[in-house]
């Protein structure tokens, strides 16, 4: 039983941060387990938008697999554990078999593939998104390897005090000398939404902090509106002031004023539909009016 408490803790870390799946993830009990274990063959349990609110807090949640729950059925746990224990082999196996497939596709189209790829990068895309397991960054904007770096968090945050997103902006202007640099959400982001919620979530507070504070600076325009026209607002103008962070940058301004980019963009996901909606920020403007209190190039 010790295995299926360790398995438990395993199946709550596999790859879902980010949105409906992080929050979806269980409290873990023998029939809990199992049945999570069918879910999670099941995508469409990712994609519902008005989960990831109520399930949050599951990400504190410890396991309660007691000592009498095990001693009333260790035959059953017994099956429940081999079939667990199948389904994470085959869901670990299945990345090697892909990941080999895509080595020989690329290959096959392009020789030099793999002696181009390890010979440096020079993307001229920052990409900056939702950890979200639902937006492929690269596959739909039809880049490839090299092409884009990526940095994703819960909610496309661009946090000041957060080392490793300046780290990827300071890297990605100073270095890579990226042209453009996108902060891209999503509708029906599952951190947005636990940010609209006002109780405490625990670890996530001081995160979505972040996303309350975007609410405080426009409370006006988003109390005048109603249910998903307030959620999806919050998403876009949440991204409007994550590029109005970068902005506020050294790197992004010094390089601007010395070679007239990265430009700053803000984009919006359409789970609904796979497009993206260009928000059509103003780095130029934003640049003007940042400049006056966070003024860096000098
Ligand atoms: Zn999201």
């Amino acid at each position: 039983m010790a295995g299926l408490v360790r398995l438990s803790s395993r199946i709550r870390s596999l790859p879902h941060a980010g949105g409906a799946a992080i929050s979806s993830l269980p409290r873990a009990s023998s029939s809990h387990l199992l049945l999570r274990y069918q879910q999670l063959q099941i995508p469409s349990s990712f994609s519902s938008p008005s989960t990831p609110l109520q399930l949050v807090p599951s990400i504190a949640q410890k396991s309660t697999f007691s000592s009498s729950a095990r001693a009333n059925c260790p035959r059953k746990m017994t099956e429940q554990s081999k079939e667990l224990r199948k389904y994470l082999q085959q869901s670990h196996d299945k990345i090697f078999e892909s990941n080999r497939k895509w080595a020989e596709e690329q290959r096959a189209k392009n020789p030099e593939f793999f002696e181009k790829l390890s010979a440096g990068q020079s993307p001229d895309y920052l990409w900056i998104g939702c950890s979200d397991s639902r937006i492929p960054a690269e596959a739909i904007t039809g880049l490839g390897p090299g092409e884009m770096f990526i940095h994703r968090n819960i909610a496309n945050l661009v946090c000041n005090l957060d080392l490793n997103v300046m780290s990827v902006v300071n890297y990605a202007v100073r270095h890579l000398k990226v042209k453009h640099i996108v902060v891209c959400g999503h509708y029906g982001c599952g951190g947005v939404k636990a940010a609209m919620a006002p109780q405490d979530l625990g670890l996530l507070n001081p995160w979505l902090r972040n996303i309350r504070d975007v609410y405080r600076l426009h409370e006006k325009e988003l109390d005048a509106l109603e249910g998903d026209s307030r959620y999806d607002r919050l998403v876009e103008l949440n991204v409007v002031e994550q590029c109005r962070n970068i902005i506020k940058t050294a790197a992004v301004q010094q390089s601007y004023e010395a070679n007239e980019f990265p430009i700053v963009h803000g984009w919006v996901f359409g789970l609904n539909d796979g497009l993206l909606k260009d928000l059509k920020v103003d780095h130029e403007a934003i640049l003007h009016d940042v400049q006056k209190i966070y003024n860096l190039t000098k």
